[in-house]
């Protein structure tokens, strides 16, 4: 384990025998060497990003979707995929997920998509009203298994109000790091739950880097970093999005998927949890599309895409879409080998379209979005417009977060008028 050390902090106890159910290793995503399970995130022989390796080969179809049907009505329905211990349902833990997939038939009108074909997933229903309680929710098992008693993240702001969240109800200290200039409505959500916020004078991309160095300092040793040396752990959390649609689908895969874009890890994540269904015989193996979203303030995956390179120039974000504002995003070049792998694309929009995506949203299905699911139905609409996203497909939308923590993003919507007490009053607003 020593050689290890340079990317990981020491915690009391390491690997010996943690129980993360299926997962077998950690595998290089560049070289495919394998270690043993632990709070490392970094290969050690070509710095490549790690992530889980998994045994699934005792599963057998039937009785895994039978098992999976008969689960709880969160994400640990998937516990056999994911790594955690077999009895994680009994453990505290905010228990997110088997949010709502809505058939989004007003919207589709909208946008013209065929009746029937469009569906938001709809993760504003999580404990903490966004998608990284999923994320936060597997983490946190890993840093039971580990040993760890402080979490800490560098946060866009979701994941600090998840991780806050998370470690009261586990009984974890935390400690995260966010941009200090964020939303009102994402602070409050991550300081309420009593565990430390600090605000670091700089941007996303700043606040990771200093995660980065405290992680290898004194200062931080035993603390487990839920997106930096959890990382591994963390992302997989993702993957019972992709799970959940097809179940939610009849055990079907989606013909096109439109997914934000921060770090690209969910998009990632959602890939794999597709290929796994598939490889497991829980979904019929057809051709799926995934399509990025990125607010144009930040869009350092989009314009790689659209210019064909393979690296992403990293940018120097400004847009309302804060959630998504990171402009070195760490799995930027698997996105985009994913949506050309796929057939599918990555895209933007800028303030005023998601602006407008989010009203559209909103006055058509009652879904009041975040920034990110302006981003993603925003992007839909164009990419219909422009022909990339075939309407007569079954195609599902990811909103991302709650409309709540980005008011400001709508300001100036309010009152229609205001009249005293007395029905003459009323008559004279012309509402009547
Ligand atoms: C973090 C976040 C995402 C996606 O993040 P990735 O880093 O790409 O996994 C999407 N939507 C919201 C609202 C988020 O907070």
């Amino acid at each position: 384990m020593a050689a290890q050390t340079d990317v990981s902090n020491t915690v009391a106890s390491t690997t010996d025998s943690v129980d993360l159910g299926p997962a077998a290793a950690l595998s290089c995503r560049e070289c495919g060497h394998r270690v043993p399970l632990g709070p490392v995130f970094a290969c050690q022989e070509c710095f490549g990003p790690l992530e889980i390796a998994y045994d699934f080969s005792s599963y057998d179809t039937e009785e895994l979707r039978k098992r999976i049907e008969a689960g709880p009505a969160n994400i640990w329905r998937y516990a056999p995929l994911l790594p955690v211990p077999a009895d994680v349902a009994d453990k505290p833990n905010i228990n997110p997920g088997w949010t709502k997939l809505v058939q989004a038939d007003n919207l589709a009108r909208e946008l013209g998509v065929d009746p029937g074909k469009l569906f938001v997933k709809d993760d504003s229903g999580n404990p903490t009203h966004s998608f990284k309680d999923r994320v936060v929710a597997q983490a946190i098992e890993a840093a039971r298994a580990f040993g760890f008693t402080t979490l800490s993240c560098s946060s866009t702001g979701n994941l600090a109000g998840a991780v806050g969240a998370a470690a009261a109800r586990a009984g974890f200290r935390s400690c995260v790091f966010i941009p200090h200039d964020l939303e009102q409505g994402k602070i409050v959500m991550a300081a309420i739950y009593g565990g430390e916020l600090v605000g670091i004078e700089g941007n996303y991309d700043d606040v990771n880097r200093f995660c980065s160095e405290l992680i290898g300092d004194p200062a931080g040793e035993g603390w487990g970093f839920v997106n930096v040396n959890l990382r591994p752990y963390y992302a997989e959390g993702s993957k019972t999005l992709a799970y959940e649609i097809c179940e939610q689908l009849g055990w079907r895969l989606p013909d096109q998927l439109v997914v934000p874009i921060a770090s690209g890890s969910q998009l990632t994540k959602i890939d794999k949890g597709l290929q796994e269904l598939i490889k497991l015989g829980l979904v019929e193996d057809r051709p799926y599309k995934i399509f990025g979203a990125q607010a144009e303030g930040c869009s350092p995956v989009s314009v790689a895409y659209k210019a064909g390179h393979d690296v992403v120039r990293p940018q120097k974000p400004n847009t309302i879409a804060k959630s998504l504002a990171i402009g070195n995003p760490a799995d930027g070049p698997y996105v985009l080998d994913i949506a050309r792998r796929t057939g599918g694309a990555v895209e933007d929009v800028n303030d005023e379209q998601v602006v407008d995506a989010i009203k559209l949203l909103a006055r058509t299905e009652g879904i009041f979005a975040e920034t990110a699911g302006g981003v993603t139905v925003g992007v839909a609409r164009k990419l219909i417009e422009n022909g990339l996203l075939d309407p007569t497909k079954t195609t599902v939308v990811l909103n991302t977060g709650d409309g709540l923590k980005t008011l400001d993003a709508v300001a100036g919507t309010g009152l229609s008028a205001t009249i005293r007490p007395t029905l003459d009053s009323f008559r004279e607003a012309g509402l009547a």
